[in-house]
């Protein structure tokens, strides 16, 4: 049995989150997120960060912070995870889904400026598989049509384009720790990354149930009130005590994730060079966090066939996201802009393989002599 996904686990999380439980404060906003917030705004030198329970909290903030209201629209890729459309679609957005390019999954940037109506108020790239999308070009198109950019990099974080982590270079980024992803805060969790000063006080309201409790604790206001809109967007200590242990071992991590990366990549490129699968393409102003490794097959019928061979063997690869505009509430909250060339076409014909942190050679080998004998090489 070679399993999909295991939480990324180094060992020392136990210490931290048991450390965390005997201290007097395990609401949020305690030592522990303290000291993952400032770990990434080190890393990331960015306006701020907060950590959220989930990357899809991270987004809804993302989307409050904008002044999404009804009737705006918002443009992203329809291959994506439904949080990055829900998150603003709760707030009376419309979507557009745009098509993605062929050779990342990402949004194609050619396409986004067409797109754009009186109505459109931001543009939501998604950082698929951890590779970055074409961010000058988004930028400048956002720049010029006055849009604000928010990056969903839920798979992103280690990523970088053009030597700038992902997150970091639209008005506000998204990461996810869910359990699937690279790093966990035990299980969910997520961060918003705000890059633009103008977001930073209003996010700290927002998270703090629209309070200025904030503000209070570090003594700049003398009683604390409600303010303004908001919700509860605090993880708990336990959750940032976890990411924490993580947090002190992330080149390890991202390391131990390459290396299986490039082992697969290796094993496969004959296949790819016989034409029998297709593997991704990094562009080169991209460095990627070996988050996800997909192939992909000619079509939906060989890859129902090859997945079927995984499970019969006790592989645990999977395929995913059924496109959004297709889904029935795609269908109720957005509409696709012009033709879906790539979007269905391509992700049928898409199956990521197990990967996470841990994998051995040997777990990979067995991938990979799976998919071999199916092509019968
Ligand atoms: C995982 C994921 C999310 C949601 O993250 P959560 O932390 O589970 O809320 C959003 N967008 C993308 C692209 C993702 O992969």
């Amino acid at each position: 049995m070679i399993h999909f996904n295991k939480p990324p686990k180094v060992g020392t999380e136990e210490k931290y989150v048991l450390e965390s439980m005997g201290s007097t404060k395990i609401s949020g906003d305690g030592d522990f997120t303290h000291r993952c917030h400032k770990w990434f705004e080190e890393k990331l030198s960015c306006k701020k960060v907060l950590l959220t329970p989930s990357c899809t909290q991270a987004l809804e903030m993302a989307a409050i912070l904008i002044d999404i209201k009804e009737g705006d629209e918002v443009i992203m890729p329809s291959y994506t995870f439904v949080s990055t459309a829900n998150a603003f679609v709760l707030r009376g957005a419309k979507i557009v889904f745009v098509d993605i390019r062929k050779d990342t999954m990402n949004i194609d940037e050619k396409l986004i400026e067409g797109a754009i109506t009186p109505k459109t108020r931001a543009i939501v790239p998604v950082h698929y598989a951890g590779v970055g999308c074409e961010m000058d070009v988004i930028m400048d198109i956002a720049k010029r049509h006055n849009l604000f950019v928010v990056e969903d990099a839920a798979q992103g974080m280690m990523s970088t384009y053009k030597g700038k982590p992902l997150g970091t270079i639209g008005h506000m980024g998204a990461y996810s720790f869910h359990e699937t992803k690279n790093y966990t805060s035990g299980g969910e969790g997520g961060l918003l990354i705000i890059n633009d000063e103008q977001f930073v006080k209003r996010a700290e309201i927002i998270r703090e149930k629209g309070t200025n409790r904030s503000q209070f604790f570090r003594g700049m206001v003398d009683k604390y009130s409600w303010v303004d809109i908001g919700s509860s967007y605090l993880p708990s200590e336990l959750q940032a005590a976890y990411l924490w242990g993580q947090l002190c071992s992330a080149d390890e991590i991202n390391s131990n994730r390459n290396s299986s990366w490039n082992k697969y990549k290796e094993l496969l490129y004959p296949l790819a060079m016989d034409g029998c699968i297709e593997l991704s393409y990094t562009p080169k102003e991209c460095v990627h966090n070996a988050h996800m490794f997909y192939l992909k097959v000619k079509n939906l019928e060989e890859r129902t066939q090859l997945l079927a061979k995984f499970n019969a063997d006790k592989i645990g690869a999977v395929f995913h996201y059924v496109p959004l505009h297709s889904a029935p509430a795609g269908l109720m909250y957005g509409r696709f802009f012009r033709e879906d060339v790539m979007t269905t076409s391509q992700s049928e014909r898409l199956i990521r393989l197990p990967m996470y942190y841990g994998l051995s050679f040997r777990a990979i080998e067995d991938v990979c002599r799976v998919i071999f004998d199916f092509f019968e090489r």
